[in-house]
């Protein structure tokens, strides 16, 4: 039984998200996403705002063997209490490798029971990030292939004033 973790901010969870979470329900018996829940950090919507746009995503593409919880300390710490061996982390352009191999090293010196594992993203998401979503949705641009309706809604009632 190989159990699997996915964190992230998600803020917002975009289709991208969503693309990795059903391509990783497939690798491993379980996967739990991990929704940061960090007071340091600013974020657009709350952790619990989140966590539920991200449950209805999940729940509406029919992806099963996933969870969805929020934690507000170290990912490896959330990895140790649930015996979970496996951090997944997705890549975007080659970018993203410097800022995510970091990471794992940090994580490996703080929890060397847990590998990182890496899986490209889809072609179709390469580009996107949750920080152009909130951007685009400033400046009125047209999101709905990068988040779902829900999500969309709730961002423009948040960033638009
Ligand atoms: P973002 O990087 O979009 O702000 P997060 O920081 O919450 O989102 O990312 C959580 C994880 O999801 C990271 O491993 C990130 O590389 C991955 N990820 C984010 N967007 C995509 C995407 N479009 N395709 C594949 N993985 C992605």
């Amino acid at each position: 039984m190989i159990k699997a973790a996915f964190p992230g901010s998600f803020d917002p969870p975009t289709l991208g998200h969503l693309n990795l979470i059903k391509r990783a329900s497939r690798l491993f018996d379980s996967l739990d996403v991990i929704i940061a829940d960090n007071s340091q950090k600013k974020h657009v919507l709350s952790a619990d705002e989140r966590l539920s746009l991200m449950e209805g995503m999940i729940g509406d593409a029919g992806i099963s063997r996933v969870r969805v919880v929020k934690w507000d300390s170290l990912i490896v710490n959330y990895c140790r209490e649930n015996d979970i061996k496996v951090m997944v982390r997705g890549l975007r352009p080659l970018s993203d490798f410097g800022y995510e191999f970091e990471l794992s090293m940090i994580n490996k010196t703080f929890n060397s029971q847990v590998e990182t594992i890496f899986l490209p993203t889809d072609p179709k998401y390469f580009v996107l990030r949750a920080s152009s979503v909130r951007e685009l949705i400033l400046l009125g641009g047209d999101v709905s292939r990068m988040v779902t309706p829900e999500v969309e809604a709730l961002l423009k009632e948040r960033l638009i004033p």
